[in-house]
């Protein structure tokens, strides 16, 4: 992440990372384990990425010390120590992971706790995969931490992978990368690095998601929305995000939502709500999307055949102003000053 120095200086800092990406790019994960030193691989995966979690078991042969498939969203406690006791008693030298950013958390957490090296293979464009940051809930709480020793070496970008994600988790992980590109071209923290990667890469989702939607078996546009959400993912590395991160934080914790889905439908009532206040980033956004960017952002929104409101997702609405209030009291950074009735106004209009 980059900090603005007090004065006016800004701070551009990267992590290092080695990012494999293209169709195919898979089946070179042997030999980056190898790379790594690895000898007794630990394969995390969620039940949808099994036909690649066994292909890649089948190659790693005897380099495979232990599988485990439960990664649960929002990386609880709990699970993180059973697939500790799994890595233990493999004598695991490396955690793969394959999956979504619940897969990828889990390996965080793993890694964070062993110093094991970590390989990522994401199949949604959610972006964990290349952030120092990790939330992990025990007891209901989730708390969020960030630390350079978290983030994987190693990324493996194979669109292949992306195929079997439903239209409704394709539009809405896309979008959930969208939002960390929107909220790096705001944030108090942008450089000139943060905006050419957050540009190139909101200009990526817009042109191809739809290309996507109307074909999901299109390999080549899938390849193009992945580097795109890849860059979103650096974006989210490399500034802090505002309101709406914390939005979808406080709300996903205190009403348990889907993830994905969540981020869908906050980003266009909070472009709406901020984007008044950055008249520089309302026009860069204006030039990419070809007119207005709420509304571009809002149809797509619109088009998930799932939820795209609170009450669908089941959110009661007296219980807008207290999570309002609790956003308000601890604010991240945010162009525009939200106070709880602005923010409770807006969880409304989403509601
Ligand atoms: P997820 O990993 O929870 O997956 C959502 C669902 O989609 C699961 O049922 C999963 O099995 C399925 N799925 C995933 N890939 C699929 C595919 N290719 N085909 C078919 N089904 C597929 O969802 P997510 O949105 O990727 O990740 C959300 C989690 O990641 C949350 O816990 C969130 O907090 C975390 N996250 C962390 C960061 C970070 O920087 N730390 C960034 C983004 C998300």
């Amino acid at each position: 992440m980059s900090d603005s120095a007090s004065s006016g200086v800004t701070v551009h800092e990267t992590l290092p990372l080695r990012v494999l990406a293209g169709l195919g790019a898979r089946h070179e994960i042997p030999r980056e384990t190898e790379r790594l030193g690895a000898e007794r691989v630990l394969l995390v995966s969620t039940r949808s990425a099994r036909g690649p979690a066994d292909e890649l078991a089948a190659a790693l042969g005897p380099g495979l010390a232990a599988r485990f498939d439960g990664p649960v969203v929002h990386t609880p406690v709990e699970v993180t120590r059973e697939a500790l006791a799994v890595a233990e008693r493999a004598g695991a030298d490396c955690v793969v992971a394959i999956g979504g950013g619940s897969a990828i958390g889990l390996a965080k957490a793993l890694s964070g706790r062993t110093g094991l090296p970590q390989v990522a293979v994401p199949t949604t464009y959610a972006g964990s995969e290349v952030t120092p940051n990790l939330g992990e809930t025990e007891n209901g709480v989730k708390t969020t931490r960030r630390d350079p020793a978290l983030a994987p070496g190693t990324v493996v970008y194979d669109p292949q992978l992306t195929l079997t994600m439903p239209k409704g988790l394709t539009l809405t992980s896309a979008l959930n990368a969208l939002a960390h590109s929107v909220e790096a071209l705001w944030a108090r923290d942008a450089t000139a690095a943060s905006d050419g990667l957050a540009s190139e890469s909101v200009d990526g989702i817009l042109t191809t998601l739809p290309a996507v939607l109307a074909d999901p078996a299109d390999i080549a546009a899938r390849e193009r929305l992945q580097s795109a959400a890849w860059l979103a993912g650096l974006c989210l590395a490399q500034t802090r995000m505002g309101l709406h991160h914390q939005l979808a934080h406080v709300l996903g914790g205190a009403f348990d939502l889907p993830h994905a889905e969540l981020h869908a439908l906050l980003l266009p009532h909070v472009m709406g709500f901020n984007l008044p206040a950055v008249p520089r980033t309302a026009e860069r956004l204006a030039r990419i999307a070809g007119g207005d960017p709420v509304a571009a952002v809002s149809r797509l929104a619109r088009g998930h055949e799932g939820p795209t409101t609170f009450a669908e997702l089941g959110v009661p609405r007296d219980g807008l102003r207290e999570a309002a209030e609790r956003v308000a009291a601890n604010p991240y950074p945010n162009p525009r000053a939200a106070d709880a009735d602005a923010i409770t106004d807006l969880l409304r209009q989403a509601w």
